[in-house]
């Protein structure tokens, strides 16, 4: 299997391989060794070039090597839409398969109290709008002062349905000593700035 040589863990290789998936991608190639090395990375990519699994697979091996203790999430997904958001818990849940790490989604239409319960165990990955979460936040129910990952998808959809300004709101509630990758299909000067603010000497990757 062509994942094989990318440094992931044998339990994350055998859900590649369930899913039959056999060569990785471009941007799964080149970000998934990048990822698992700690580092910040600035992808550019489209939907349907493999970047849901190139943050995913390194992410739940990273988060594997311990647990959550604290109650606040370890890691940070954030996307546009809860359409989005839920694709990605799918994929969290096939590629996570032989792990036991815990994720919750806080998207709209589903109760917010209900919501805050998941989150006051403390979870390994969030999933989550922007909106949402700055709601959740408001309200008192999540702490983000401990989540060292962060992952922000789908930038210049953010940019075009105006989240810019709540993802940079939520940006500031996270540590400074963290890892950020953050994917876009376009680099417009806008979206450049906000990389600029929010990465630290990232690999830059575009397929
Ligand atoms: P994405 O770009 O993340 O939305 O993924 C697009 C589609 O490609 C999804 O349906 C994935 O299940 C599939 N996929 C991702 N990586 C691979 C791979 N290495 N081999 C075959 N299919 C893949």
């Amino acid at each position: 299997n062509g994942f094989a040589s990318l440094g992931l863990s044998e339990a994350v290789l055998r859900a590649v391989d369930d899913m039959g998936y056999r060569i990785p991608t471009p941007i799964q190639a080149q970000a998934i060794p990048v990822v698992l090395m700690g580092r910040d990375v600035l992808g550019t990519a489209q939907t349907g070039t493999g970047k849901t699994a190139s943050f995913t697979l390194p992410l739940l091996d990273i988060l594997s090597g311990s647990r959550a203790r604290a109650r606040m999430p370890r890691s940070l997904i954030l996307e546009p839409t809860r359409e989005l958001a839920l694709q990605v818990a799918e994929n969290f849940l096939l590629y996570g398969k032989y792990l036991k790490l815990t994720h919750a989604l806080l998207i709209g239409g589903e109760s917010l109290s209900d919501q805050k319960d998941v989150l006051m165990r403390g979870v390994d990955v969030l999933i989550a709008t922007p909106g949402r979460l700055l709601d959740l936040f408001e309200r008192g129910g999540i702490l983000l002062t401990d989540t060292r990952i962060l992952v922000i998808d789908e930038a210049d959809r953010m940019l075009d349905m105006g989240f810019i300004p709540d993802v940079e709101r939520i940006v500031s509630l996270l540590p400074a000593n963290r890892q950020t990758l953050f994917f876009s299909a376009t680099m417009a000067p806008e979206i450049r700035r906000l990389a600029d603010a929010f990465l630290q000497n990232p690999r830059e990757i575009a397929v």
